[in-house]
């Protein structure tokens, strides 16, 4: 069987500047509760690997940003490259919290991009994914920012008379923004487009659209990783066999016995670690590679 990894694959830029202001957090303030509002890259691999260095995630669906923060009464707080609405950023400044704000520099041009066609009056259509950080952080902006996440979101919007920008978390797949923008297009024929898929999403799919002549995909990440699930939604229709696995030992539930050429790609909040080790398992069959030494996952390397 013929193992390849894709290229590019794996952690980006914004996630390797969370978790190197996270680790430089610990050195310049050894004494202190550090805490990660939400996961600071969607992989509890990595959640793992930071609460070793005594930096604790709070992450929890059923409780707001705000009353998570009620929690914590000093410390520091790491806000994820995902972004943060601006008046959770001040809420935890006005409890005397320090905080160090690891938003992605293409999450904060997105955000820029919004407030300045706010500013000119204009209505938002923001293609992203509910509940998802990064969107969450774009809506909070404004009222007139409206999330279109399927087809349907875009019969249900109502019409305002206000000019239209349209745009995009920056994590989406290529094909199905192109698809909701279009149908946007074709509802509101005069509507501006800035399509904000970053250049590391944009690398990562392209790469699986340019693979030819492979028979199975092997994706790498956390199911909750956006980026990891576009990367496997991009590839159906195009390869025959694709498994999504968290860690090399996953492998053992992928039936491969109809595989002869693999590729392998990895989410942008993936350790590399945990693609090296589905790699080295694949090629080698050494079930040392099943095992986790959880202190080597954020150790850093952008493919
Ligand atoms: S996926 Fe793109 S926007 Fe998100 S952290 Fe990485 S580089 Fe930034």
């Amino acid at each position: 069987m013929q193992v390849d990894r894709v290229i590019p694959s794996g952690y980006c830029k914004g996630v390797i500047n969370a978790i190197n202001l996270a680790r430089k957090a610990r050195q310049q303030h050894p004494d202190s509760k550090i805490y990660i509002m939400g996961m600071l890259v969607h992989n509890h691999y990595v959640v793992e690997a930071f609460a070793q260095l005594g930096i604790i995630t709070l992450y929890d669906p059923h409780r707001s940003k705000i009353q998570l923060l009620d929690g914590i009464d000093e410390g520091v707080v790491i806000f994820t490259a995902h972004g943060i609405d601006p008046k959770i950023s001040q809420y935890a400044l006005n409890k005397g919290l320090t905080v160090i704000d690891a938003t992605c520099s293409d999450v904060t041009k997105n955000a820029l991009l919004c407030r300045q066609y706010l500013d000119k009056g204009y209505d938002i259509l923001y293609i992203g994914k509910a509940n998802h950080p990064e969107s969450e952080a774009v809506l909070a902006l404004s009222e007139r920012i409206h999330l279109i996440s399927s087809l349907p979101d875009i019969d249900k919007l109502p019409l305002s008379g206000r000019p239209i920008l349209v745009t995009n978390q920056t994590t989406m797949s290529l094909l199905d923004t192109a698809q909701l923008i279009e149908a946007i297009r074709e509802r509101f024929p005069g509507c501006e487009v800035v399509e904000e898929i970053c250049p590391a999403t944009r690398k990562r799919q392209q790469a699986i659209l340019d693979l030819e002549g492979y028979d199975t995909l092997i994706v790498v990440g956390d199911p909750r990783s956006n980026n990891t699930a576009q990367l496997a939604s991009i590839a159906r229709g195009r390869i025959e066999h694709i498994y999504k696995v968290e860690k090399a030992a996953d492998l053992l539930d992928c039936d491969l016995s109809a595989s002869h050429k693999v590729a392998v790609t990895a989410g942008a909040s993936t350790p590399s670690y945990l693609t090296d080790q589905v790699i080295n398992y694949l090629r080698t069959g050494d079930p040392d590679y099943l095992r986790i030494d959880i202190s080597k996952v954020i150790q850093l390397q952008e493919v």
